[in-house]
């Protein structure tokens, strides 16, 4: 059920002119007509994937409601209007424009699952997926919007100050500052506790030097959540890392070059450089060396994230695929005639519907706040593989015309190569997976 919490959340967000007034106008009155169908006991059904005509059928899958079918179908809309006719473009410039996180701000598509009391749009989780999903279906990897709304500004949210949240998040959700995070270092990746940023107390104030690599929406960022040791004399690193908020523009904080990248061409991957960098106090994200314990905490989400992306890649490459089997002729017939490249097909479908209810389900407990680590890092670390050997297969069926960049399939497959290394590698997954196969009595 959408909550009506977001419907009047949306009604009262005065920034929110256009799209959300609009979607809540027909959200308010679809609702009506549920709750009577539902008084009558006539809740219409919900196909599964695996039941509808087009895996990426808006109406289906019971997670949703009718009034998440609206917000799809304008979040559709949203991205086939502002997005994929710009991001060739993007592309060859390595990152989006401004105008377009400021559009998407202006129609609430930022911080939606941040609660509006903070500053946020105050949606629910299931709102806020739409927006990822909807982002693979157009085969659009530019936008960092999910690391920027569902990454980045949950750390404000949970660890922040009123201050904080007061400062950053209206110009968040406007799409005028855009968020990113910083553990990587050039030195540590996988092993977190082997960051080397240091920031040291000068009076109230702290000093921060150390390099970070590979910062997804780094180059255009407007505020940078900074992963740096406190104390070098923890027993434990772990015991010894903080979160800094760092402002584009501070001194001494400087971005290198946009990194060549063997896919996601238009998102602005970048290094960062911290010399001598002085915060003040109020710049610390929560307490002092609880850092990594709020990683902890948050890398689930991100986990999610990026499953709930791959498979809704997934669900794309295989309807491109079939798409162009269905028109493509070879031997006097179309290659879907050909009985193996149907059995491929009938493969392809069956592990991609397996993989929708898990994630789905993922969804659902994560909506509930019950989804552990050990469970995200199997959907992720599932999830990314899969969108691998489907990308892998789909591209095959397309022979050398997969192999071309202005086909989507070569750009779907290009991207889905960083899906099992970024937000812990799937090694790494194995390991969070393992750890309580192995410890439990
Ligand atoms: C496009 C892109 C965007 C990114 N965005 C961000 C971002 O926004 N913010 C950020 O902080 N980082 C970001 N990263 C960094 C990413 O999270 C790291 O690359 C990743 O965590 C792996 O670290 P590494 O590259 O140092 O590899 P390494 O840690 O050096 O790993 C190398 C290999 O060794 C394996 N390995 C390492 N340790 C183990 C182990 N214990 N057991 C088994 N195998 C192991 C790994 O799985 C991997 O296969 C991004 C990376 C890319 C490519």
């Amino acid at each position: 059920m959408f909550p009506s919490r977001l419907v009047k959340t949306i009604l009262s967000h005065s920034k929110n002119s256009g799209f959300w007034s609009k979607h809540t106008a027909a959200c308010s009155s679809r609702m009506q007509h549920t709750e009577a169908q539902q008084a009558e006991g006539a809740v219409p059904f919900r196909p599964e994937t695996s039941m509808a005509r087009t895996m990426m059928d808006i109406g289906t899958r019971r997670i949703f409601s009718e009034e998440h079918d609206l917000f799809r179908e304008n979040v559709r809309r949203f991205f086939r209007e502002e997005v994929v006719p710009y991001h060739a473009q993007w592309e060859k410039d390595g990152q989006v424009s401004r105008e377009l996180w400021e559009k998407a701000g202006s129609q609430g598509l930022l911080g939606i699952y941040t609660p509006a009391e903070q500053g946020g749009v105050g949606g629910d989780l299931l709102s806020a997926a739409i927006v990822w999903e909807e982002q693979m279906y157009c085969n659009c990897t530019g936008p960092g919007f999910s690391l920027h709304s569902e990454i980045v500004m949950p750390y404000i949210s949970h660890y922040g100050t009123k201050a904080q949240m007061e400062h950053f998040f209206p110009q968040m959700a406007a799409g005028k500052c855009i968020g990113a995070i910083a553990m990587t270092e050039p030195g540590a990746g996988s092993d977190l506790q082997g960051v080397k940023t240091f920031a040291r107390k000068d009076g109230n104030d702290w000093i921060l030097n150390g390099t970070k690599v590979f910062i997804t929406n780094g180059w255009m960022s407007d505020l940078v959540i900074v992963v740096a040791v406190t104390n070098r004399e923890a027993k434990m690193a772990a015991h010894g890392l903080s979160l800094f908020l760092v402002e584009n523009g501070t001194k001494g904080f400087q971005k290198g070059r946009k990194l060549d990248k063997i896919g996601l061409k238009a998102q602005d991957t970048a290094e960062l450089f911290f010399e001598d960098v002085r915060l003040p106090a109020d710049a610390l994200l929560g307490e002092v060396n609880k850092g990594f314990y709020y990683l902890m905490n948050e890398l689930p989400q991100e986990r999610l994230i990026i499953a709930v992306m791959a498979l809704a890649s997934c669900e794309f490459m295989f309807e491109e695929t079939r798409n162009y089997v269905r028109q493509r002729k070879a031997f006097g017939k179309t290659i879907a005639d050909i009985q193996t490249v149907q059995h491929k097909l009938a493969e392809l479908k069956t592990e991609i519907c397996v993989g929708r209810s898990f994630i789905d389900n993922c969804l659902q407990l994560h909506s509930e706040k019950k989804l552990d680590s050990s469970t995200a890092s199997m959907a992720k670390f599932w999830a990314s593989d899969l969108q691998n050997r489907v990308a892998t297969q789909c591209l095959q069926l397309h022979g050398g015309w997969g192999y071309m960049w202005e086909y989507p399939i070569a750009k779907a497959f290009a991207d889905a190569r960083v899906q099992p290394i970024y937000g812990g590698t799937n090694e790494i997954m194995k390991e969070l997976i393992a750890r309580p196969i192995v410890s439990q009595k």
